[in-house]
């Protein structure tokens, strides 16, 4: 098992897309373990896009993610970095392929909707970054023996 965040951006919130997002990975069969709504201050979007604080494009993209409420959640489940990534699509919309929530819902490099970790460090510390130990309720959905093979 494996645990990633996701992030739905203000643009998914505001747009009423986040049962639509939230029902593809439920789908797909990926458990959410956590979920909160919030608005991001300055100083957690510095945080949270620390890789990209000194790219010229920063600032349009902190006045974007602090500019509305967000949904943050953690999920488990089999590669579930890897799943929820390719679920997601590029990072332009306008790139991203049909099929990927980008790439149907989004015509937009930085309205993209959800955010989602890019590789194990990067779920750690986003999940540290928005939840604590006690907010996480990890559990075995009874439906599991009709998700998968036992050996899988
Ligand atoms: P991803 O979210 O696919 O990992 P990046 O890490 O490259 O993408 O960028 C983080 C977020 O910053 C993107 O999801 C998007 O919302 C925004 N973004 C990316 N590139 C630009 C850009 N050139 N101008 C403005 N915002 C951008
Ligand atoms: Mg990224």
């Amino acid at each position: 098992m494996e645990r990633t965040f996701i992030l739905l951006k203000p643009d998914c919130v505001q747009r009423r897309l986040m049962g639509d997002v939230i029902g593809r990975m439920e789908s797909k069969g990926l458990n959410f373990i956590a979920m909160k709504m919030l608005q991001i201050t300055p100083d957690l979007a510095k945080q949270h896009y620390a890789e990209h604080v000194e790219k010229g494009w920063y600032p349009t993209l902190e006045g974007f993610i602090t500019g509305g409420p967000v949904m943050a959640a953690v999920l488990e489940g089999l590669d579930a970095i890897r799943v929820v990534r390719e679920m997601l699509g590029a990072t332009n919309g306008l790139q991203a392929s049909p099929g990927t929530i980008r790439g149907d819902y989004s015509s937009s490099r930085q309205m993209n909707l959800v955010h989602g970790s890019d590789g194990p460090e990067a779920a750690c510390r986003e999940i540290s970054l928005y939840f604590s130990d006690e907010e996480l309720c990890s559990y075995e959905p009874t439906i599991t023996p009709w998700m998968r093979a036992a050996d899988e």
